[in-house]
């Protein structure tokens, strides 16, 4: 029977297939004695010739996507399965002690990995680890239940899960996944930043899904709206609704290639992508990015074991900027902690980590690792246009305490003989509110401003961006958003400075005719919504923008200025 819900649209498109939930089922071992031991026998050996299958196949995508080191880990795991000393033990007890296949298996791996867990050295204790690994792999073809590898994935499906870690949306492909559904997360959750970037369709927030769907069933979703609905009643209505989706996109593909240009002739605004990786330039030069708006480098740091090297980065940032050409990129250093986690870095304990160790005050605290990353980006800068931004600022102090820093390397370089860009810009994002409150001071000594609208939003609402329960004091067009925002841009254009914005309401269609009134300079989105913002700026002058903004300002709610601008949106 069919099921409707609603969660929150976190990227645009429309999705009808089959549902491949994300939860494991437990893997259960019984004790029956098998009457059929050859039986057994060849069960447990196709399933470990599955096992080594996927192990090889994981290998060859982890050299593809994530290189040799990667890679290596599968290796390990596939060389634990391929030493006959195991399957002969497993053998000895199907044959003799009639255990059943899973029994067998589970009982000599434990054996083993024991035998590894005892030892002193911490290289060896971490295969017991590995050995758990693999063998679980095993037990669950044996057992026939579902093994999940996101990155194996060979059919069209939704993904269903509880919440998708950034590493595992990165391995999804969008070949095969056609959209996902989560229990948690909103429209700024990393995961709905990934899905766009990936153009993927997502609805978050859906509190229970993992729950309402069963593995396997059909399943259909609006990245718009957020409807969901669990066994359509009638699919021929979604089929329509992603034609007309399709039709929508092909009309505006036409602004892909045309210049940003507003109805009266203002050609200053620039229209940027916000991208993860150096994959993702292609996308923002598909659809026609004036630059690069935030470069997140700390997806670099994530989806490694270790904090990557000056030359590992250099490289990933050179291709950026080579790629662009003569248009700008902005690269932000490094912004992990709160829900940005490494594996090879334990963060303290704190109660709150949103407002915790994490961005420019790890950075800052931890000069070794700002050293690599900084000398890297400033090497790259001799390849193209580049702007180095520092996140989650709260004090001059510290904007100052960055900047120094970067210019005392690039003199240090430039000592050593090597090639250092003589036009890089230094600038900040703004995403705390104190920033906002003094932006007329901070622009004397940053070359811009970039308004991280996801954590501005979070920090003045105090509404955690993570949490659905609080999603809707998610709002962009409160005017008390749009006031810190005036601050903002007033204050860099006093100095001579450009304002951009990197968070994601710089492509919200519906806070664009204000952003343009309120004079922002750069807005930085997904790449995928750039030609739907290129088609509102050239429907709206300036003039109107500005008087839009000067009446929303004045206004006491979100739902208001909504109101207000989809009066003029409609009269276009
Ligand atoms: C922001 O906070 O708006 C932003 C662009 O940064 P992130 O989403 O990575 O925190
Ligand atoms: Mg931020």
């Amino acid at each position: 029977m069919s099921n409707k819900i609603k969660g929150i649209g976190a990227s645009d498109g429309i999705a009808l297939a089959k549902a491949y939930v994300l939860k494991e089922e437990p893997i259960v071992i019984s004790n029956h004695q098998t009457k059929d031991p050859e039986q057994e026998i060849e069960l447990m050996k196709k399933a470990l010739e599955r096992a080594k299958t996927d192990l090889k196949n994981l290998q060859q995508l982890a050299l593809e996507k994530l290189g040799g080191e990667k890679a290596a880990v599968f290796e390990a795991h596939a060389q634990i399965l391929d030493d006959p000393m195991m399957s002969d033990e497993i053998i000895t007890l199907i044959r003799e002690k009639k255990y059943n296949a899973a029994r067998a298996i589970k009982e000599e791996s434990d054996k083993f990995a024991a035998t590894f867990d005892s030892m002193d050295d911490e290289y060896f204790r971490e295969r017991a680890a590995d050995i758990r690994d693999v063998t679980d792999r095993w037990l669950r073809y044996v057992l026939d239940l579902l093994v999940i590898d996101l990155a194996t994935i060979k059919e069209e499906v939704i993904i269903v899960a509880n919440d998708l870690t950034p590493s595992q949306t990165a391995q999804l492909n969008p070949t095969f996944v056609k959209g996902f559904a989560c229990n948690v997360g909103g429209r700024t959750s990393h995961a709905a930043i990934m899905a766009r970037s990936l153009e993927i369709p997502a609805v978050l927030g859906l509190k229970t899904i993992t729950e309402s769907v069963k593995q396997g069933a059909m399943i259909a979703l609006d990245g718009n709206s957020g409807d969901v609905e669990i066994e359509p009643a009638d699919a021929s209505l979604w089929d329509k609704k992603a034609k007309n989706y399709l039709q929508m996109k092909k009309e505006l593909n036409t602004y892909k290639d045309k210049t940003t240009v507003s109805k009266d002739g203002n050609d200053k605004m620039l229209l940027e992508g916000n991208i993860g990786t150096p994959k993702d330039v292609e996308g923002v030069i598909a659809n026609g990015g004036e630059g690069i708006g935030l470069f997140r480098s700390e997806f670099l740091y994530m989806d490694n074991d270790h904090f990557p090297t000056e030359d590992e980065q250099f490289e990933e940032y050179k291709k950026v900027l080579e790629n662009m050409g003569d248009k700008m990129v902005v690269i932000r250093t490094l912004d992990i902690g709160g829900d940005k986690k490494l594996s090879y870095f334990q963060f303290p304990a704190e109660m709150n980590p949103f407002l915790g160790y994490r961005a420019i005050r790890f950075s800052l605290d931890r000069k070794d690792v700002f050293k690599n990353q900084i000398r890297a980006l400033l090497r790259a800068s001799a390849y193209g246009k580049l702007g180095i931004m520092f996140p989650m600022i709260a004090t001059i102090d510290e904007f100052k305490a960055a900047k120094d820093f970067t210019l005392e390397q690039k003199k240090l370089l430039e000592k050593e003989g090597i090639k250092v860009g003589d036009n890089i810009e230094i600038g900040m994002m703004v995403e705390i509110p104190a920033a906002a409150m003094n932006a007329t001071n901070f622009a004397k000594y940053a070359d811009f401003f970039s308004v991280g609208t996801n954590d501005l939003i979070q920090y003045s609402m105090a509404a955690d961006r993570m949490s659905e329960k609080v999603s809707y004091l998610y709002q962009p067009l409160n005017p008390s958003i749009l006031n810190l925002l005036k601050l903002t841009i007033d204050g860099a254009h006093k100095h001579g400075k450009w304002a951009g914005m990197c968070g994601e309401m710089a492509g919200d269609a519906k806070a664009i005719p204000l952003l343009m009134g309120l004079g922002l300079d750069a807005f930085s989105m997904s790449a995928s919504s750039i030609p739907l913002a290129r088609s509102i700026i050239a429907k709206l002058t300036i003039k109107e923008t500005q008087e839009l903004t000067k009446k929303a300002l004045e206004l006491e709610t979100a739902e208001q200025v909504e109101a207000l601008v989809d009066n003029l949106l409609a009269s276009k």
